[in-house]
């Protein structure tokens, strides 16, 4: 007959092909072997378990970092008639109990978990009891210690592969350079592993850094370069995102702004909007964004520095997922890297940590700083070898570059 994995992708999700990897991955996850996915945003990652999940049957536990997450993703698979559940803190009681009923009476085929509710002795009694067939862990990267996102409920999770020693996991991630893929893999899984690293390129987003000068003029003349699309644009504090939000609305942009410390009811709003509308400037911190699926973001600018190339590659990615030309702008200034250098050292951290911190930071600069094809320097950290791209301003402008130190380069750049 059919192969059952092409049929559920067909007749559940309505795709006639997989995207590259995709095959792979499922194929390695139904052979019972535990998978560690890398794998750009907007590659698909979740249908790399879904399908598998719905040709194993019995239950798939699913681990996500988000509630905001977690709702649309169920919420989407219910659209496609799959039988879905989440347990967690922003439901009322009744609709818990009644998602544990559908979970523990066998009729739920996926259920979605934060880390810390899972890994209550609680939760893993009751579903020990259960048909486990898969565990899938998502943003992975948030195991890492070392990684720039770092959740301490994610490190408990190494203890699945001793409760479940039977099942299959399958972690997720987009972001994951050597010493982090080593870290999920040692943590999750300890052996038993098939890392599958796939391709990192996003070649339709065009990557250039302009010096950091009048921050406001610039954005807005970017902005007004794409009026009409939807971008993301990511500032370094919440204040600011307000302030460049209503300077972009005093000057006729449709800007809305989305950080931690608004209203739960506000940043829902906004993000609704932007999701739903087209044209619309989301002015955030980067509270927003982890797992948004909108297709058609034509570029993410960054006012500031982000905190690392991982990030900064995380970040990019929302831009140009329905594959037409994006832009991955940055505005790239000394104050920044001086601003970045206090934050790790007033961390709470260990002095290890933050050498690496340091150590990441110096990569990014290394980034913002070379004559290079941008795509070779980004690729080639994620130990990806590229050809120059012809996509990036370097490639673009070939003409010669000041000479000098890289200290006189900030200092001009400054
Ligand atoms: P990721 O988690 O890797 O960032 P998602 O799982 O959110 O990506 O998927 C991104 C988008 O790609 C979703 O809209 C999804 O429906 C779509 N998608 C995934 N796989 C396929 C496929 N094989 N064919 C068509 N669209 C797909
Ligand atoms: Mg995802
Ligand atoms: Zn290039």
């Amino acid at each position: 007959g059919r192969d059952p994995k092409r049929r559920v992708l067909k007749d559940v999700f309505g795709f006639d092909d997989f995207r590259p990897g995709q095959a792979d991955v499922m194929e390695t996850l139904l052979s019972g072997r535990h998978v560690l996915a890398v794998m750009p945003t907007g590659a698909g990652k979740s249908l790399c378990y879904q399908v598998p999940a719905l040709v194993l049957g019995g239950l798939t536990i699913v681990v996500s970092p988000l509630v905001a997450l977690m709702q649309d993703q169920v919420a989407a698979l219910r659209l496609a008639g799959v039988a879905a559940d989440t347990i967690n803190s922003s439901l009322e009681r009744d609709a818990n109990v009644a998602a544990w009923r559908r979970v523990a009476s066998g009729q739920t085929r996926l259920l979605y978990l934060a880390p810390e509710r899972l890994m209550t002795e609680r939760m893993l009694d009751a579903l020990a009891r259960l048909d486990i067939r898969l565990i899938a862990v998502d943003e992975a990267h948030c195991i890492s210690q070392w990684g720039p996102a770092f959740r301490r409920e994610y490190e408990d999770l190494a203890r699945l592969r001793d409760i479940f020693p039977e099942v299959p996991i399958i972690a997720l991630t987009a972001t994951a350079d050597e010493t982090t893929r080593t870290d999920i893999s040692a943590r999750l899984f300890a052996d038993r592993v098939d890392t599958l690293v796939l391709g990192f390129d996003r070649p339709n987003i065009k990557l250039a850094i302009e010096p950091k000068q009048d921050s406001k003029r610039q954005l807005l003349r970017f902005v007004e370069r794409h009026s009409g699309r939807s971008g993301i644009v990511y500032c370094l504090s919440r204040r600011k995102t307000e302030e460049m939000a209503a300077f972009l609305e005093q000057n006729g942009v449709t800007a809305l702004a989305y950080h931690a410390g608004m209203s739960k009811d506000a940043r829902e709003a906004n993000q609704n909007a932007f999701m739903t509308l087209s044209g619309v400037v989301m002015v955030a911190t980067i509270a927003f964004g982890m797992g948004i699926d909108k297709p058609d973001v034509a570029y993410v600018f960054h006012t500031d520095l982000p905190a690392s190339l991982e990030a900064y590659y995380q970040e990019i990615g929302r831009a140009g997922r329905d594959g037409r030309s994006a832009e991955a702008h940055m505005l790239y200034g000394l104050g920044d890297i001086r601003t970045r250098r206090l934050f790790i050292d007033d961390e709470d951290a260990s002095p290890e940590h933050k050498r690496r911190s340091h150590g990441r930071l110096d990569t990014l600069i290394g980034y913002c700083e070379t004559a290079q094809c941008r795509r070779q320097v980004l690729l080639g950290y994620f130990g990806e070898e590229a050809q120059p791209c012809g996509n990036c301003d370097n490639c673009l402008n070939q003409a010669p570059r000041a000479d000098g130190s890289t200290e006189a380069r900030i200092i001009l750049a400054a």
